[in-house]
């Protein structure tokens, strides 16, 4: 549970651990490091172009008005292999990459890949989505503890709880929105999404569990495979 509530705040307040989160620009980073000089400079590159479609991608849609995509790099060398996307104080779309994922990453594609999905969360508005949906189901979940008699103490654990769900009803859908968009832009910043989404082969597969934050990664392929034969990609 403790997890599921970190994950919930992090989608929706950037990471659990904000506070203490210490980050760098791609560009900043590739001129630092010397150890891992080969991986910073093909961040550095994958974010440009992936961040350059990301931006004509989002101006396109005209739900979405802050396009200014920015990678950074969490520098906590024990953070977990994680990416995730964020809003700077400007409202700015900002993606955070950890070093372990860059590092574990196999080639640009697969960089590429994990980018543009980060990216296609924000253009499809899939955080203020989800804080929605918490919010809806925060309310029906205290209606119906109030219609039952709860006293105030109770009301509030129901809304807890039905923000909870709320919050992660649709994340599976979300997932393969984000997969299904993030192919596009990885195809038209120049990488294979094909090649980039083998990285699902590797992480495990969280399976189809009720409620769970990730599809199955079959179904992630899948949408990757349908999405990129569309794009005339077959290999
Ligand atoms: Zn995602």
């Amino acid at each position: 549970m403790r997890r599921l509530i970190c994950l919930f705040l992090s989608l929706l307040l950037a990471a659990c651990s904000a506070n203490s989160l210490r980050v760098q620009t791609a560009a900043e980073w590739a001129q630092e490091v010397q150890e891992f000089k080969a991986e910073a400079e093909m961040f550095q590159q994958v974010s440009r172009q992936v961040g350059e479609q990301a931006r004509k991608e989002c101006l396109r849609r005209s739900n979405v008005t802050n396009c200014e995509f920015t990678a950074l790099v969490d520098l906590n060398p024990n953070a977990q292999a994680n990416a995730f996307q964020t809003l700077d104080n400007k409202k700015q779309p900002v993606i955070i990459f950890t070093r372990a994922l860059i590092e574990s990453a196999d080639n640009a594609d697969e960089l590429a890949f994990v980018m543009g999905h980060e990216a296609a969360h924000h253009i499809l508005r899939h955080i203020p989505r989800q804080s929605k949906n918490a919010r809806d189901s925060a309310a029906i979940f205290g209606e119906l503890a109030r219609l039952g008699g709860a006293d105030g103490a109770g009301i509030e654990e129901a809304q807890k709880l039905g923000a909870e769900v709320g919050a992660q009803v649709y994340i599976k859908d979300f997932e393969l929105e984000a997969d299904q968009l993030g192919t596009i832009i990885t195809f038209n910043a120049g990488y294979n999404p094909l090649i980039g989404a083998k990285y699902f082969e590797r992480i495990p597969d969280p399976g189809d569990q009720f409620l769970g934050t990730h599809p199955p990664n079959a179904q992630r392929v899948k949408m990757v495979r349908n999405t990129a034969q569309q794009l005339g990609l077959t290999q």
